[in-house]
C-alpha cells in the first residue's frame, strides 16, 4: 500500500515521540499516586505541579486556575452545566452559536429540557458571529456566553477578544471552547477577556483522554466530579499523571513551534486550496479565508456525496473527513455548513482536510491529483450532474 496521508488532524493528532518519552517514566518507573504521603510519590506530585505551571504560563493564567480533566468534552460540560447550576438564582439564559461542537450544543440542549433558555447565534457565510447580534441577545438574566475560539469543521476563528470585551462590559461570564485553537494560534486569557476555556491534549499531539479547564479565580463554580480532593476538590479522581505530563510537554512544544509551524502548514494548505479551486470544477472553499486555522481546508463539491468521496480517498491511503468525526456515520449534513447558509444538497458534498507540520507539498499534490480524478469519476456516474450539464 502507498504511504498513508493523514489529513484528519482536527479529529485527532499523532502523539509526538518526545511526548511519549516524557510520559514513559510515569507508567513504568514512578507509578505513584501523587496524593500519597511517602517519598516515592513526591516525584509524580512534582511532575503534576510543574505541568500545571507550564500550562498556566502558556495561556497567561495562574497555576491554581488550571484544572485537569479527561478532555475537551468534559471541560465544555463543566463550564456550561457548572454555570447553569451556580447562577441558577441570577438567571436562566445563556448564549452560544449554531456552529459549536456537539460537546457544547448537546449540553445546551440537555439544559433546555431543565428550563434554561438558550440563544443560538447565527453566523455569516464565513462562519463568524455578529457582535451586534451578540450584544442584543444579552438579557439581565444572562449567566453565560459560550462561543468557540475556532470551528472544528471550517476552521473559522471567532472575534474572541471583542466577544470577551462585550461579555465583560455587561458583567456576563465568557467561556470559549478552544480545543481547536490552543497550540495552533496564540491564546492568552487576560488579553482576550476569557473567564473559562476548554482544551484537549490529543488535538495538539498529546495523549487522548486528558485535557484542561481554565477557570479564572473570580469564577466560583462548584465541584464537577464528587469524590476525592483532587483538583482543589472540584474534580475528583486519581490524577492521570502520565497523561498530564504528556499534555504539558505537548503544549510546550506546540506553543514553542507555533510561529514557525503555522507559517509552514498554512503555505502547504494554501497550495492545496489553490490547486483544488483551480482544478476541480464547481468546488468551493468553506470558512473564512484569513480568519482561519492554519491547518484547515474545507471544500464543497457540487453533485458529490461526501461519503463516497471519503471511501475513494481511503482507497488511496488518504484519511479525510466530511464535517466532524462525531457526525460522520450519520447522513445528516453538517450543522455548521447549514449555518453558513449552504443548501442541504451542497452541504452533503463536503470534505474537510486538516494538515499537520508533517504534511508535505508532495502529500497535498497527491491529494489534489486524487481529488480531481475521484470527483470526475463520481460525477460521471451522477444523473444530477448529467442533467446539469445538459441544461447548461
Ligand atoms: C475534539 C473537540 C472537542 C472534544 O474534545 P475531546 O477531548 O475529544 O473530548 C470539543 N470541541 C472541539 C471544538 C473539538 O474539536
Amino acid at each position: 500500500m502507498e504511504k498513508l496521508i493523514y489529513l484528519d488532524n482536527a479529529a485527532t493528532t499523532a502523539l509526538k515521540p518526545e511526548v511519549f518519552e516524557a510520559m514513559k517514566p510515569y507508567f513504568l518507573e514512578n507509578y505513584s499516586n501523587p496524593n500519597s504521603i511517602y517519598t516515592f510519590a513526591q516525584q509524580s506530585k512534582k511532575a503534576v505541579d510543574e505541568a500545571r505551571e507550564t500550562i498556566a504560563a502558556l495561556i497567561g493564567a495562574k497555576p491554581n486556575e488550571i484544572y485537569f480533566t479527561a478532555g475537551g468534552s468534559e471541560s465544555d460540560n463543566w463550564a456550561i452545566k457548572g454555570c447553569a447550576e451556580a447562577f441558577a438564582s441570577k438567571g436562566k439564559h445563556m448564549i452560544t452559536t449554531k456552529i459549536e461542537h456537539h460537546a457544547v450544543l448537546h449540553t445546551c440542549e440537555y439544559l433546555e429540557k431543565k428550563g434554561v433558555e438558550v440563544t443560538y447565534l447565527d453566523v455569516d457565510e464565513d462562519g463568524r458571529i455578529s457582535l451586534e447580534q451578540l450584544e442584543q441577545a444579552i438579557r439581565p438574566d444572562t449567566f453565560l456566553i459560550s462561543i468557540m475560539f475556532a470551528n472544528n469543521e471550517i476552521g473559522t476563528i471567532e472575534p474572541v477578544r471583542e466577544i470577551g470585551a462585550i461579555a465583560k462590559k455587561h458583567g456576563v461570564l465568557f467561556h470559549t471552547d478552544a480545543v481547536q485553537a490552543f497550540g495552533h494560534v496564540p491564546v492568552q486569557v487576560d488579553e482576550l477577556n476569557i473567564d473559562m476555556l476548554s482544551a484537549s491534549a490529543h488535538k495538539f499531539h498529546g495523549p487522548k483522554g486528558v485535557g484542561f479547564f481554565y477557570m479564572r479565580n473570580s469564577v466560583k463554580l462548584g465541584a464537577y466530579l464528587h469524590g476525592g480532593a483532587q483538583e482543589r476538590s472540584k474534580r475528583a479522581g486519581t490524577t492521570n499523571v502520565p497523561g498530564i505530563v504528556g499534555m504539558a510537554k505537548a503544549a510546550q512544544l506546540a506553543v514553542d513551534g507555533m510561529e514557525e509551524n503555522s507559517k509552514k502548514i498554512a503555505a502547504v494548505r494554501d497550495h492545496l486550496i489553490e490547486r483544488v479551486l483551480a482544478e476541480v470544477p464547481f468546488s468551493r472553499l468553506n470558512g473564512h479565508r484569513e480568519q482561519r486555522l492554519p491547518n484547515n481546508a474545507n471544500f464543497c463539491f457540487r453533485f458529490i456525496e461526501g461519503e463516497s468521496l471519503l471511501i475513494m480517498l481511503d482507497q488511496k491511503g488518504i484519511c479525510a473527513s466530511s464535517g466532524s468525526a462525531c457526525t460522520s456515520g450519520s447522513l445528516d449534513p453538517s450543522h455548521v455548513l447549514l449555518a453558513i447558509g449552504l443548501p442541504h444538497e451542497i452541504a452533503h458534498g463536503s470534505l474537510r482536510l486538516t494538515l499537520s507540520e508533517e504534511t508535505t507539498m508532495e502529500d497535498v499534490d497527491t491529494v489534489a491529483d486524487s481529488l480531481k480524478a475521484i470527483v470526475e469519476r463520481l460525477r460521471s456516474m451522477s444523473p444530477l450532474y448529467e442533467d446539469f450539464v445538459k441544461n447548461q
